[in-house]
């Protein structure tokens, strides 16, 4: 592609002075900046180019390189076109165009805040927040709002967050002229390579603060606290991370806060283990019940339930009663109550015990015969890990 004559682009002759390359390159750069041209890629063109020409002859030694030899005398090894600039490099010299008054101006254009071509200037984020929750599984079978006091950063209520002392204001930066980014050229065996960084006198902010508030020292921030009211629903897990956003620090300087992060922990309960939704709990009955047969109270999440124990009932037999463990916390179903039958066997007998247990041991009834029913614990705790 054929490159137009620097001088052509902006319109001026090849005698004219700096001031006058200048003032013609600030018309170009008005007329064609792509805030004022949305989406016209024919302006954006012409606004790249008039940069390109203006960078190159502002600068005494590339235009006289650019004098005696053209296009080649500025361009990158090998004759290929590597001079070339993004537009955060056109936007970087326009602190030198348009000096002081140009903070105004760029409101206008409503520049700063674009995101165009990665130019960014920085904008302060709070940090995140990590508090932990401890919850009863009675808490977590319903959900519960929970009231915690965080320490955090919040904002500076004497400087309204600005950060600037009482009537002072901001200035823009005049080493990256607002950008917040600062642009070096460097010459390699590859061409000319363009990096930027972030502003070493501003951070990267843009602007500067001419009297710091003496309350935050500048920041806009100040150490405080906050009762937060969160809001867990039912079913959360140990481990689990819900996330406020926004109830994290405060952002320097009236930036946006980050979020709260809440890390679920479980209290351990007396009564039952959790698995995933379902909840296990191991009840102990008499020798005697499980022989006579009995009804049994057994503990749940909201209350108790009263479970009948047939006679003859084997220690190791599980009931399930449906529904009576956790809900989901994606709201699918809700899991199931366990209950696993222990037969208490007796360990302290009384010498009259012992002889009537004797007796009673050697009626056939009490060798054991069982069935395949009877034999089904590990039938039965497949079926339970499969589900
Ligand atoms: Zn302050
Ligand atoms: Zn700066």
């Amino acid at each position: 592609m054929s490159k137009r004559d620097y001088y052509e682009i902006l319109g001026v002759n090849k005698s004219a002075s700096d001031t006058e390359i200048k003032k013609a390159y600030r018309q170009m750069a008005l007329k064609y900046h792509p805030d004022k041209n949305p989406g016209d890629k024919e302006a954006e063109e012409k606004f790249k180019e008039a940069a390109e020409a203006y960078e190159v002859l502002r600068d005494p030694n590339k235009r006289s390189r650019y004098d005696q030899y053209g296009h080649a005398g500025i361009g990158g090894a090998a004759g290929t076109s590597g001079f070339s600039m993004s537009m955060d490099d056109i936007f970087s010299q326009f602190g030198d165009i348009f000096g002081d008054a140009f903070g105004g101006a760029f409101g206008g254009f409503g520049g700063f805040s674009g995101s165009r071509g990665g130019r960014r200037r920085r904008v302060n984020r709070g940090s995140n927040l990590r508090v932990k929750v401890k919850l009863t599984l009675e808490e977590i079978a319903k959900g519960v709002e929970k009231k915690i006091k965080v320490n955090k950063y919040v904002h500076c209520n004497t400087c309204n967050g600005t950060g600037a002392k009482g009537g002072s204001s901001y200035s823009t930066c005049s080493t990256c002229h607002g950008t917040g980014q600062v642009t070096r050229v460097a010459n390699t065996f590859l061409g000319q390579m363009q990096t930027s960084s972030t502003c070493p006198t501003c951070g990267g902010e843009g602007q500067i603060i001419e009297h710091k508030c003496p309350a935050c020292t500048g920041d806009g921030i100040v150490k405080g606290e906050e009762i937060i009211s969160i809001k867990i629903p039912a079913g959360v897990e140990e481990g689990m991370q819900l996330s406020m956003s926004g109830k994290g620090n405060a952002g320097a300087r009236g930036g946006v806060p980050g979020d709260l992060i809440i890390l679920i922990e479980e209290i351990e309960h007396e009564q039952f283990e959790r698995d995933g939704f379902n909840l296990l709990h191991d009840a102990f009955i008499s020798f005697t019940d499980a022989a006579l047969g009995t009804s049994l109270d057994v503990p749940t999440i909201d209350g108790k339930a009263r479970i009948k124990i047939a006679p003859g009932t084997q220690a190791g037999k599980v009931l399930r009663l449906k529904g009576k463990g956790l809900p989901s916390v994606n709201s699918y179903g809700t899991g199931d109550l366990l209950i696993n039958l222990n037969v208490w066997t007796p360990k302290n007998l009384s010498k009259e015990e012992k002889e009537i247990l004797e007796k009673l041991g050697k009626s056939p009834n009490f060798i054991p015969s069982p069935t395949s029913r009877d034999r089904s614990f590990f039938s039965r705790m497949k079926e339970y890990f499969t589900h």
